[in-house]
């Protein structure tokens, strides 16, 4: 690192953070955490980009803003999806191999895109695929210092409320403080707050909450989506993700009967926005109803296009060319998050977030398939390309006070509190239940006081006081 600079400071190394951090250069960024447990090296179906023929940008952004149910910031969806096809171009050249059908792009169709607009690489292991090339990319990066095993522990702030240094904690457990004018929360999102959750375990919501700790507002945090068909089965880990595109190829939701369980329910049946069709299979699983992904008519050739669907279906006994596989929603993407502006500068001077754990409203109150990634590049080279001139680390504030998330819960309690969540913020919620949950993480003395707790408390209190259901955020009693 060159003396004198002060460091960028990227703490996330999902997608969303290895982008800031290539673009950053020629400032010196100190990239903290691996990629290996990201959402985005799990992500299956791809990104969206407006590449077909007659595809435009601007169908592209009327999907995002039919799926987010009209509460998207639509400048920053113009933002987005224009720059989406730059953005394939772009990861094309660090490398990522995306799929291609002669010389054409191979595009996917998944539920809310009114055509197959999602390119993919590796047929649906798209996001190892790209978090690969990056990874290679950056290190390459001669401006890039990878701290590849410490996490962000706790962040100080100026006499003024400016960030002013972070503290990082080693794998043995030793922390360092380092001081920056700059720090980049790319940290993912929330879903292991809840039972039910695609998500890695690394999503446990820990810099939205040191961001909120600090004082940064957060914005939309009722808002949480749910996968309708992560496979149902047992055990407390991530469920495995069979992707919306396995629907787009012609794979139907169907009841224990084999009858179509979304026929006549919405236009788009199986392919209708996430939201519409998590509810129906949360609403028949309540009833005690099993629902199944039956992807039988692919064939052989069909699924060989998936081969992370099938490697999962197959670990769990099941042979998708032959058996119905069983289905579950899953908590899969947090839409809310620490509120950023259209630059991705938060409330607090001098921190900034990007990807899951932001939120710019691009997404509004459900997100489009596959627009996340996109999200994520779109967002971080923007982001990185801001903060890329070198700053004099003699005009450094001087840090005054210090930012922690606080204790943590023992592993009994946040099962207790994942349970507690999935009940009362799910698909479907109500007054009462959210009550009576934001009152037990006050008065179980396991859980008060924690810092999941006060997350959890928020993003509740967020749910409480949006009385009207709106695209992802179901109320049953609201009119
Ligand atoms: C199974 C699955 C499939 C998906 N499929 C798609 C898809 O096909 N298309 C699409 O657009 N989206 C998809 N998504 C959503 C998408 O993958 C995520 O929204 C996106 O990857 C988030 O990227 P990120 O960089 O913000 O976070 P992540 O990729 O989750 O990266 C965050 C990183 O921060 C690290 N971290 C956390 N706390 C700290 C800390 N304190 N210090 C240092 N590091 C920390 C984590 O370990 C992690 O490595 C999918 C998600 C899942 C779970």
């Amino acid at each position: 690192m060159s003396a004198g600079a002060s460091p960028l400071v990227v703490a996330g190394a999902g997608l969303a953070g290895l982008c800031v951090a290539l673009a950053a250069a020629p400032r010196p960024v100190l990239l903290v955490g691996g990629s290996a447990g990201s959402a985005s090296a799990l992500a299956q179906g791809g990104i969206a980009a407006a590449l077909g023929r007659g595809d435009r940008p601007a169908l592209h952004a009327e999907d995002t803003c039919a799926a987010g149910a009209g509460h998207n910031d639509v400048a920053m969806v113009s933002r987005l999806v224009d720059a989406a096809p730059d953005a394939v171009a772009w990861l094309a050249a660090q490398g990522v191999a995306f799929d291609r059908e002669g010389a054409d792009w191979a595009l996917g169709r998944e539920g809310g895109h009114g055509r197959a607009r999602i390119v993919h690489a590796g047929g649906d292991a798209s996001g190892q695929a790209i978090v690969d090339a990056m990874e290679r990319a950056v290190a390459g990066a001669a401006h890039v210092t990878r701290l590849a095993s410490d996490g962000l522990l706790a962040l100080a702030l100026s006499e003024g409320g400016a960030i002013a240094a972070v503290r990082l904690v080693g794998a043995d457990g030793a922390t360092r403080d380092i001081a920056t004018p700059d720090l980049v929360l790319a940290t993912g999102g929330i879903g292991t707050l809840f039972a039910a959750t695609t998500n890695p375990l690394s999503a446990d919501g820990n810099g939205l909450a040191l961001a909120l700790e600090a004082g940064a507002p957060g914005r939309d945090l009722e808002f949480v989506q749910f996968h309708p068909t992560a496979l149902a089965v047992p055990g407390e880990g991530p469920l495995p993700l069979l992707t919306e595109a396995l629907r787009g190829a012609g794979a139907v939701l169907r009841d224990a009967r084999g009858e179509a369980v979304m026929d006549g329910l919405h236009p788009l049946a199986d392919l209708a926005p996430r939201d519409v069709v998590a509810r129906e299979v949360w609403r028949r699983r309540q009833a005690g109803n099993d629902v199944f992904l039956d992807m039988r008519s692919l064939g052989e050739q069909g699924l060989a296009a998936f081969p992370t669907a099938v490697a999962l279906c197959r670990a769990h006994g099941i042979d998708p060319r032959r058996d119905p596989a069983p289905v579950t929603p899953a908590v899969h993407f947090h839409m809310g998050g620490i509120a950023v502006d259209a630059d991705g500068r938060s409330g607090l001077p001098g921190l900034h977030a990007v990807g899951e754990v932001a939120c710019s409203g691009v997404h509004g109150a459900n997100r489009l398939a596959s627009n996340s990634l996109l999200e994520c590049v779109v967002a971080g080279r923007a982001l990185g390309t801001r903060l890329s001139l070198p700053r004099d680390a003699r005009i450094q504030a001087a840090p005054r006070r210090w930012v922690h998330p606080g204790a943590g819960t023992n592993a009994a309690a946040l099962r207790a509190l994942r349970d507690l969540l999935w009940r009362s913020m799910g698909p479907v919620r109500d007054d009462a239940t959210l009550a009576e949950a934001e009152r037990r993480l006050r008065v179980d003395p396991s859980l008060a006081r924690t810092w999941q707790a006060r997350l959890a408390s928020r993003l509740l209190h967020a749910a409480r006081i949006r009385r009207a259901s709106l695209g992802a955020h179901h109320r049953a009693d609201s009119a």
